[in-house]
């Protein structure tokens, strides 16, 4: 830090010339050489065109000399890094500009705070927001904090500006042409302003044309042409170097309160930009959303679908025994090569032969069912077929629970004296002791009744010794309103010993496809290698769904990538208007400190943020139409249960995550842009 009476700026055979593409360069500023010291109040001078906010521009460290040294605080220029020069414009140099150069979005308040975001460190004990109302009070702008500047007069603005340019207690305070747009009354006010910081300790340095202005300064700068004509001391005010109070504020890391300010800030600014074009070009920015919405909204949807369609899927073979496999005569190819009819294996005879050959693998279990009898209780009756029961192993297996009463014993599972016993479906015991109407329920006494079957191979009566639960399916078989008894019940009855068609179960480790392929080997030796045999495994099913679920989820993403693209290049878009639009804003926030890395990221936010919104909305649409298809599906499938919506953890992430995404990937090419701005061209747009 500098003391007072030290160099602050010192220039040496500086000069500035304009390039630009279209024009012949203009040499502004000729071979300059200048000091000025600190603690000065320097006027310059000159007239319209003679090169004053050039320099003006050089001394803020905005732009760099074309040829020449320029020093600041003894440290040359053209050693300073980018960063460098901002956080020295942040910390050390406040501006006023005769436009003010507020951000017309922000209230005052913010206003003033600005350079406090880009502040790479700021005195410990100070609260932004304090530090920034203090600064209101002592100017006069109490009760327009939280206004808007359009809403100010010339005066206000100028004194908000200059509160922002005290913000970051600044020791050189820069103005050019400050009370160019104020009327005299206002514009002695500025003056007087100025003249008290100045006593204060800060150097101030006044572009202006006007000579009254000058006057109020020490030191009287002319500069006609690119050249500085006279240099002279204005005697009236000027201030001997020792009467200066030194001023030498500390550089300490930020404080909590501040960091937590900063980061209120950064927040507002991410979504206020949307809010804004929002407001001002409704249908531009709602259409451009409208692609991103459309993109999330279909992401999530699938991803919501095929989720639950798959697990609905999954837990559906895992009820009907993904492990078995179904192994038959297969009538369709037999008829095409002519092959003869098969009647069937023997199941007492040649199929425990069968079973004994692949034993190590897995054991065979024939399905015996008789054709649709009809089964008669005391209280109702039915028309359905009797399911044959091998073992009570199959029955632990597979999905048949007791509900009520007992499993059969194992004893009455035996082929010597098969039981005439009875389980009853959860359907048929309704509609056998509990029919309509009969104000009956099965609870009443249904172990221990009799029922009576007729119409079909069995004939019999049989006693019910239990009531299954409902057997959870997807596709109604009647299977919940079926009779299950001992298949060796159903053989002694007189149903045919000759099954063409065996469930095979392998054992543990073994694959059900490969199981069914060994079983078909070893029967087609066994039944002469004269009849065609098939399989059906769940397991394949389970395969060929997940592969089918797979292409979708597949076809989602391209979809879904799509609708993203084309709704990020509507993003990409629109923050390219935007940028184009706050160019100089971007100059204000490059004057006041803000790095290319702050700019950057304030554009990558906004643009973060407006995906977030469209992919918000997005999100919304997504949850609706998800819970429009359940309840649909509910009502058209009425026997599938958990068909209640639930909101998919990984869908709201991943469509989080698309939403984010594409504010990054379409928003950085736009921040890079305006990150890459020249603040002084910036400045200048209109
Ligand atoms: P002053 O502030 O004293 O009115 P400036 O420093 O703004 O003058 O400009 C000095 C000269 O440089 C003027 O003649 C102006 O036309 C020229 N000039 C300013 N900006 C540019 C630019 N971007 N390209 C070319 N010439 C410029
Ligand atoms: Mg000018």
């Amino acid at each position: 830090m500098t003391r007072s009476g030290e160099s602050l700026f010192q220039l040496e055979q500086v000069t500035y010339t304009y390039t630009a593409l279209n024009t012949p360069a203009y040499v502004a500023l000729k071979k300059l050489n200048l000091e000025i010291r600190r603690g000065e109040f320097v006027a310059i001078i000159g007239p319209s065109g003679s090169g004053k906010s050039t320099l003006m521009h050089l001394l803020g460290l905005m732009a760099e000399p074309s040829d020449g040294v320029l020093k600041i605080h003894g440290t040359d220029f053209a050693k300073l890094s980018a960063n460098e020069k901002s956080a020295l414009r942040n910390k050390h140099i406040g501006f006023l500009f005769q436009q003010f150069f507020l951000l017309p979005q922000l209230s005052v308040i913010e206003n003033i705070m600005l350079p406090a975001e880009y502040a790479v460190s700021m005195q410990q004990h100070e609260n932004l927001y304090e530090k920034a109302i203090s600064l209101v009070k002592r100017y006069g702008l109490t009760g327009q904090e939280h206004k808007k500047p359009t809403g100010l007069s010339g005066g206000q603005k100028q004194r908000v500006a200059l509160c922002r340019a005290l913000m970051m207690e600044p020791d050189v305070l820069l103005c050019d042409e400050p009370t160019g747009a104020l009327d005299s009354a206002t514009a002695q006010e500025v003056l007087q302003t100025l003249a008290e910081l100045n006593a204060a300790g800060r150097t101030v340095i006044v572009i202006t044309h006007d000579p009254e202005v000058a006057e109020r300064a020490g030191r009287i700068i002319k500069i006609v042409d690119g050249n500085i004509v006279s240099d002279s001391v204005n005697k009236k005010t000027s201030l001997h170097p020792d009467e200066l109070t030194s001023f030498t504020p500390e550089d300490v890391r930020p404080g909590a309160a501040f960091l937590s300010e900063r980061v209120k800030l950064a927040i507002k600014q991410m979504f206020v930009p949307t809010w804004q074009s929002l407001k001002t070009q409704k249908l531009r920015t709602a259409l451009t959303m409208t692609g991103l919405l459309l993109g999330v909204a279909s992401v999530f949807i699938m991803l919501t679908l095929t989720g639950r369609v798959g697990k609905i899927f999954e837990d559906f073979f895992a009820t009907q025994g993904s492990r078995e496999a179904f192994v038959n005569f297969d009538h369709r190819l037999a008829e095409k090569t002519g092959a003869p009819r098969w009647r069937g294996l023997n199941a007492k005879t040649e199929l425990p032969k069968l079973s004994q050959r692949v034993e190590r693998y897995g054991r065979i279990e024939p399905s015996v069912s008789t054709g649709s009898c009809a089964i008669v209780s005391s209280t109702g009756n039915i028309k359905n077929s009797l399911v044959g029961l091998n073992s009570l192993q199959q029955l632990r297996a597979g999905s048949m629970r007791i509900a009520k009463g007992r499993m059969p014993m194992p004893h009455e599972f035996d082929g010597k004296q098969p039981a005439r016993v009875a389980l009853l479906g959860s359907d048929a015991a309704v509609k056998l002791f509990a029919p309509r109407g009969s104000g009956k329920n099965t609870s009443d006494s249904v172990i221990g009744q009799h029922i009576v079957v007729r119409g079909c191979e069995f004939e019999g009566i049989l006693t019910v010794i239990g009531v299954l639960e409902p057997i959870d399916t997807l596709f109604d078989r009647g299977v919940n309103s079926s009779v299950y008894i001992p298949t060796q019940t159903l053989f002694a009855g007189g149903v045919s010993l000759y099954k063409p068609f065996f469930t095979v179960v392998p054992n543990e480790g073994v694959s059900p496809t490969w199981f069914a392929k060994h079983v078909i080997g070893h029967l087609t030796v066994m039944t002469g290698n004269q009849f065609p045999f098939r399989f059906f495994a769940a397991e394949q099913e389970l395969e060929k769904f997940n592969l089918m679920m797979g292409i979708l989820t597949g076809l989602t993403l391209v979809i879904g990538a799509l609708c993203t693209l084309i709704g990020g290049i509507g993003v990409m878009n629109i923050m390219l208007v935007s940028v184009h639009e706050r160019v100089q804003e971007i100059g204000i926030r490059k004057a006041v400190g803000a790095r290319d890395s702050h700019i950057r990221s304030q554009f990558l936010f906004e643009s973060v943020g407006l995906c977030l919104i469209s992919g918000g909305l997005g999100l919304l649409l997504g949850i609706a139409v998800s819970s429009l298809a359940f309840a649909l599906a509910r009502l058209f499938l009425p026997k599938v249960e958990n068909l209640s919506y639930q909101l998919d953890p990984m869908a709201l992430l991943i469509s989080i995550a698309v939403s984010v995404g594409a504010g990054i990937a379409f928003g950085t090419w736009p921040a890079r842009r305006a990150a890459a701005m020249d603040v002084v061209d910036a400045l200048k747009q209109e």
